[in-house]
């Protein structure tokens, strides 16, 4: 008898966090509100800094936007980031009319690789944005080190860390300019769309509150006069739409006091995998340093060299079992806009482009089973014929 078809990502969306949407729709207000200033404030305590500022964005990319803006990122300089990515993370660059600079990851880890950002920084070079690939730290240590050295900048793509650690102090907190999180569908938590960009520069943070809804400012007023009054605002720059909904934001408050059960779930669920499939032809995705969280946003398996299939026909083999996989990422050095703009090759990038060739990733969310991740363990080892 076929089984229910499991699929790739599922939110876990309870109870409370529908509660908190209905209060919020029938309160009258909609959009940014009192609900979107709570969870900036839950975010902050969340990560136990008061001294970082956290404001809500509409989605992780804009908060990615809005970090690089505030930083004076624009035409002529470069922006150094790992090529095993989501374009999200380099986009924002062009926004800016900045250029990209693509760089390989660390086999071990699949994140960035630091000797690769050394030799790629020019003088052009402004900034770095190391992202925390499926939830496992970046060697933020090295990085922050390069950055100090170069004087660069560095905006962190958070968008699979909530909560990872590094050093044992969260991703959030690590002495960056800017980290931005998402809450996109399939994320750690999830308010349907949404990130946050969380700071502890006043003048980044100033910067990005005004161009994340329209370049609006009541700061300029202050200047003359004590009281504001309530119609009263300047425009000051062409800013953007980027600010969070309180509908959304209700959500978000009710998954962010989930986050570190849901955290637990996911190692839980990770440790399930790896015992289940121990023995394949297979590489298991890297553990973090002892002591730190990983976030398991994603579970990404590799073939071994010599495995007995390809990774398209394991996709497809889970495929007829009915479970849901995906591949992060077909790197953006393959990708046709960022391939023909900077004229890249593969040979550039050889530990991206074996692990693109070799990986996948399994479904791993906080509502399966432990029986969905022994089910999906099972049609792996059918499928290399063990
Ligand atoms: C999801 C994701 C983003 C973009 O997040 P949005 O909230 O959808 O804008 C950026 N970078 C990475 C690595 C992602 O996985």
């Amino acid at each position: 008898m076929p089984q229910e078809f499991l699929p790739f990502a599922l939110p876990e969306i309870g109870d409370a966090e529908i509660a908190e949407v209905v209060d919020t729709l029938k309160s009258g207000w909609v959009t940014t509100g009192p609900k979107t200033k709570r969870f900036e404030e839950d975010f902050t305590a969340f990560l136990g800094d008061p001294a970082l500022a956290s404001l809500a964005v509409n989605s992780a990319t804009a908060g990615l936007h809005l970090a690089l803006e505030a930083l004076g990122i624009g035409p002529g300089d470069e922006v150094i980031t790992t090529t095993h990515t989501f374009t999200a993370t380099a986009e924002v660059v062009r926004y800016l009319g900045a250029d990209v600079k693509l760089v390989d990851i660390d086999p071990a880890t699949l994140n960035i690789d630091p000797a690769a950002v050394e030799a790629a920084i020019t003088p052009r070079t402004k900034a770095l944005m190391p992202v925390h690939y499926a939830g496992l730290a970046a060697d933020m240590p090295a990085l922050l080190d390069i950055a100090r050295r170069h004087g660069l900048k560095v905006v962190e793509d958070a968008a699979h860390a909530l909560p990872t650690t590094c050093g044992g102090q969260l991703v959030g907190t690590l002495g960056s300019d800017a980290t931005v999180f998402s809450f996109y569908a399939n994320k750690t938590i999830t308010t349907g769309e949404g990130g946050m960009l969380v700071t502890r520069d006043p003048e980044l943070a100033r910067r990005a509150r005004v161009m994340r809804l329209h370049g609006m400012s009541r700061d300029a007023f202050d200047r003359f006069t004590a009281k504001v009054p309530s119609w009263y605002y300047e425009i000051v720059a062409p800013g953007f739409k980027y600010n969070l909904t309180d509908i959304a934001a209700a959500l978000g408050i009710h998954q962010l006091r989930r986050a570190r059960a849901f955290q637990q779930r996911r190692v839980q669920l990770a440790a399930l995998y790896d015992e289940a499939l121990r023995g394949l032809p297979v590489l298991l995705p890297p553990r973090p340093a002892a002591g730190d969280l990983h976030a398991w946003h994603l579970y990404v398996l590799r073939l071994a060299d010599g495995a007995p299939i390809a990774r398209d026909r394991l996709i497809e083999a889970l495929y007829a079992d009915g479970i849901g996989c995906s591949v992060h990422y077909i790197p953006l050095h393959l990708q046709p806009y960022w391939r023909d703009r900077y004229g890249l090759q593969p040979a550039q990038f050889p530990h991206s482009q074996h692990a693109f060739a070799h990986m996948l990733s399994l479904p791993l969310y906080t509502r399966m089973t432990d029986a969905d991740v022994l089910r999906v363990a099972a049609s792996v080892r059918r499928a290399l014929g063990g």
